[in-house]
């Protein structure tokens, strides 16, 4: 009995001092000019492990984001790299950087968001310093071992990693965010910031404009899917998000017949949401799509197939011709 205690206690002390001796490195993703939410979700992530946060914020001119970051709660150190060879953020340039940042600081974990950016980044670097990537985390148990979803979400999988440095990816939904105030990190220069990238070269890109929310940071999502019929068909969902101050998605089906650009797409292959509420309008519940969004608090469904799987995780379910169902729907909201 006391030895079991004992050992418990050893165990603790063992895991606290384990804790005490992490030093996590936050790879914050911004447009230049601002910070993109999911760094506080990673941010979060990072604080569980335990030891100093340390954020880097690598762009061109984004001095402005480097502020913003200082502010963080939890945040003790903000590394800035800010060199025209960053421009579009691409992984060949930003990964030497990295490599050159850990050599310095021997960080025992990289943190970055499960996002277009992270899963970019992550691999290659990890790639580079010989340890293998652990993507999508959606809970940390100890600084070494991950909890991660498989098979689109529909089993869960705990990680162990035996490597020097842990290189992750987070899923944002899975951690409430850090506050952006409290915190007053000094900056100072990362090393390696002077990089050439003489692999690939940033052309140019073409950002989708809207005054809706972003679609992962949205308090209310609503999505269409091939039951639309077509392009022209979303004005009624998007005059009904506006109404409701809610961020449109799609399913994949949706995006892959040109209805809308696949930025829109939510899913295993898309974005992963969590809203208080989604609406599923004209999507029949595929598993790839469910891996999406079945995390949201309330999940209304309208469907005119009465046996479509998407009723099965619906909160409400309105069996009707989304034709009909939406237009009055939008009349009932002022
Ligand atoms: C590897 C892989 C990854 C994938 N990743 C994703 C992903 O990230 N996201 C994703 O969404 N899918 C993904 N898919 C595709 C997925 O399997 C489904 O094919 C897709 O989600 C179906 O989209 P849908 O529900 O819009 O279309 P459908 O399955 O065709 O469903 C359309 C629904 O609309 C209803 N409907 C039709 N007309 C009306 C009407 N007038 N009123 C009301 N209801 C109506 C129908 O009853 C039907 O249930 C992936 C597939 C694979 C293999």
């Amino acid at each position: 009995m006391l030895a079991s205690r004992i050992s418990r206690q050893q165990a603790s002390r063992f895991f606290s001092l384990l804790k005490r001796n992490n030093s996590t490195l936050v790879i914050a993703e911004h447009n230049n000019e601002k910070l993109t939410p999911i760094t506080l979700n990673t941010v979060a992530a990072a604080k569980k492990l335990g030891g100093d946060v340390s954020c880097l914020v690598v762009g061109t001119q984004c001095s402005k984001v480097a502020e913003e970051v200082s502010k963080i709660e939890g945040v003790n150190k903000v590394l800035l790299a800010d060199n025209d060879a960053f421009k579009g953020f691409l992984p060949e340039a930003i990964s030497p950087l990295l490599v050159a940042t850990q050599n310095q600081f021997k960080y025992t974990h990289i943190l970055a968001g499960a996002t277009a950016f992270g899963k970019n980044l992550i691999p290659r670097t990890a790639a580079l310093l010989d340890v293998s990537p652990i993507s999508d985390i959606i809970g940390v148990e100890s600084p070494d071992t991950f909890i991660r979803t498989i098979y689109a979400g529909n089993a869960i999988q705990t990680v162990k990693s035996n490597d020097a440095v842990k290189i992750i990816t987070v899923r944002g939904t899975a951690f409430a965010p850090v506050e952006v105030t409290g915190g007053s990190a000094a900056t100072e220069p990362a090393p390696g910031s002077d990089v050439t990238n003489d692999l690939s070269e940033f052309v140019s890109q073409e950002l989708t404009k809207s005054d809706r929310p972003e679609l992962t940071g949205a308090k209310t999502v609503i999505s269409g899917g091939r039951g639309m019929k077509n392009g022209e068909n979303f004005k009624l969902l998007y005059d009904l998000a506006d109404k409701m101050h809610a961020a449109v998605g799609a399913s994949r089906a949706a995006v892959d017949a040109g209805f809308v650009p696949n930025d829109m797409q939510v899913g295993q292959t898309g974005k992963i949401v969590a809203p208080e509420l989604y609406i599923a309008v004209g999507i029949s519940g595929a598993i790839q799509h469910l891996a999406g969004m079945k995390d949201s608090k309330i999940i209304v469904a309208i469907n005119k197939d009465p046996d479509a799987p998407i009723f099965q995780v619906a909160d409400y379910g309105l069996v009707m011709d989304l034709f009909k169902a939406v237009p009055e729907l939008d009349s009932l909201i002022k």
